[in-house]
This record gives structure tokens, sequence and C-alpha cells, in this order.
């Protein structure tokens, strides 16, 4: 069994149909299946605030692609989806980001694994924590992503929260 977790996000209307369709496109394709998905989370932005809020899961998938393959195939998602480039970190229709593909430990230009920035990141930690509570996250000193939110500021915990997809006061 691989251990292959992504990021999902969207800060662009609508948000919650550019998820369903990412998650779609990825399940369509031949070489991935997806095994568990987190609550969606409506987030406050980090970094760069000035923007909408974001609506983030993450989800475990199985696949047999490779590493760049697979970020090949999400950009290609991405990129149907009408996600443009010109902000960085700034307000995007998806975002699909590698979180973790078993045990790889690699630094590239290219692709970083586990994602270099997931540790400080309630809104992936959060999500990632509630499917896989068990789950060490494959770096130096790694662990579980429950270590991880201990250590960030209360604010950060406090900007994440559960989005019940219906019927739920969305701003
Ligand atoms: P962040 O990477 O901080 O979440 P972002 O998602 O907004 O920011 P993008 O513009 O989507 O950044 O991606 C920039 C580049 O990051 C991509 O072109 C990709 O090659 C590279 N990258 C490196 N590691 C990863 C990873 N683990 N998952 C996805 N992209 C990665
Ligand atoms: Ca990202
Ligand atoms: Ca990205």
């Amino acid at each position: 069994m691989k251990n292959v977790y992504l990021a999902l996000g969207s800060n662009i209307e609508p948000r919650e149909e550019y998820i369903k369709k990412a998650l779609q496109a990825l399940n369509a394709h031949q070489q991935i299946a997806i095994i568990k998905k987190s609550s969606v989370y409506k987030t406050a932005p980090v970094g760069y605030t000035d923007q909408a809020n974001f609506l983030n899961m993450v989800i475990e998938v199985e696949t047999s692609l490779l590493p760049l393959d697979l970020l090949e195939v999400c950009q290609s998602i991405e990129k149907q989806l009408g996600r443009r480039r010109e902000i960085r970190f700034g307000p995007r229709t998806i975002d699909l980001d590698i979180l973790i593909y078993n045990q790889e430990n690699r630094k590239t230009e290219r692709l970083t694994l586990p994602h270099p920035r997931m540790y400080e990141r309630a809104f992936v930690l959060i999500p990632l924590d509630e499917i896989a509570p068990g789950l060490v996250i494959p770096a130096e000193n790694g662990k579980h992503a429950a270590d991880y939110i201990e250590r960030l500021p209360e604010s950060d915990i406090k900007g994440v929260r559960r989005w019940t997809e219906k019927g739920s006061a969305e701003e």
C-alpha cells in the first residue's frame, strides 16, 4: 500500500465546484484511486492575506505514477480548471500539492517531498490528522501531524474550521 497524500485548496468561486471537479479528475485518471478524503475545511488565508477564504482538504490516493508524473497530472488538472499563476501564493481556482509520497525524501526545484511548508500549515495538518492520525511524516525527525499542530499558534488553528457542505452559514 502506498501512502500518497495530496492537498487541495481553492479560494475563487465556485470553490466547492473546483474541489469537486479536481477530485473527479483525479479519480478519472487510470493510475490514480482516491482512498480517503478529509472533511472540507474553511480557512483564513495565511501569508498573502489580502484574498478570500479558502476551502481546503487532504486526500489519500493510491497511484502507480512516479512522483514527477503525479505532479504533472496535478498541474494539468490545475490548468484544466483555469488556474492562472499571477501572484505567488495568491488567489487560485485550485491548488493541488503533493504532501507525502511514500517514504520519499527529495529536494529538487520541481518537487520537494514531503511538501516543505506543510509543517507550519494548519490548513494542511488539521485535515491530514483527520484522515491519517497514525502516519509518521517521512521527513528527518518526522512526527505525526498532531505534533506539528501542537506547536502552531492558537490563531492559526482557529483559522481552520470544518465546513459542513450543505446548509452551512457560508460567508
Ligand atoms: P506552496 O508550494 O507554498 O504551497 P503554491 O502551491 O502556491 O505554494 P505553486 O505556484 O502551486 O505554489 O507551485 C510552485 C511550484 O512548486 C510548482 O511548479 C512545483 O514544481 C513546485 N513544487 C515543489 N514541491 C512540490 C510539491 N510537493 N507539490 C506540488 N508542487 C511542488
Ligand atoms: Ca500550495
Ligand atoms: Ca501548488
